[in-house]
């Protein structure tokens, strides 16, 4: 009986109609298709872009220089150095890190005891040298206090969740 079958499916181009069918359904239902730059589609208040440094209220940043997102980091993409300042109190004398190494998996923002490290929803951005993709320490706050806002209604969004 199922030779039979397949022999009347061969003969009526059986796989063909269905592929058509696929084809067919989708010719006529609602295009989804983004019209990318100016169209943009939703973000997760968790996705993982660009990293950035971030700051308290009072402009002191964030960071204790514990090296956890260092250790953590399974890229080895992050760079610390640290010092204590003069009132006793430690801070990295140096931050880096390497974009073109980091894959993005957000154990640094997750290890982090004090959220000075994150990942903002910025994917905009590229490097057209060597280095370019070398993000320093200023460079990581410059990024964290032009999107300051934006990180902390992110993190408060998700918060529920954690
Ligand atoms: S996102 Fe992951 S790979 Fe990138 S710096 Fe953080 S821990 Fe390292
Ligand atoms: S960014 Fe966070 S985890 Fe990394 S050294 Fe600073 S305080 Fe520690």
């Amino acid at each position: 009986m199922e030779k039979i079958t397949q022999y009347f499916k061969t003969f009526l181009l059986w796989e063909l109609m269905q592929g058509l069918a696929v084809t067919g359904k989708h010719f006529f239902a609602r295009k989804i298709t983004i019209q990318y730059p100016e169209e943009k589609t939703p973000l997760s208040p968790r996705f993982r872009g660009l990293h950035a440094q971030r700051r308290y209220a009072n402009g002191e940043e964030r960071c204790i220089a514990c090296k956890l997102c260092e250790a953590v980091c399974p890229a080895m993409a992050i760079t610390i150095e640290s010092e204590q300042r003069e009132d006793g109190t430690r801070r990295t004398s140096r931050y880096d890190i390497d974009l073109t190494k980091c894959i993005f998996c957000g154990f640094c923002e997750e290890a982090c005891p004090v959220d000075a490290i994150v990942e903002t929803h910025i994917f905009e951005y590229h490097g057209e040298k060597r280095g370019d993709l070398y993000y320093t320490k200023p460079m990581l706050l410059a990024v964290g206090d032009k999107y300051e806002a934006e990180i902390a209604a992110r993190k408060a969004a998700d918060a529920k969740y954690r």
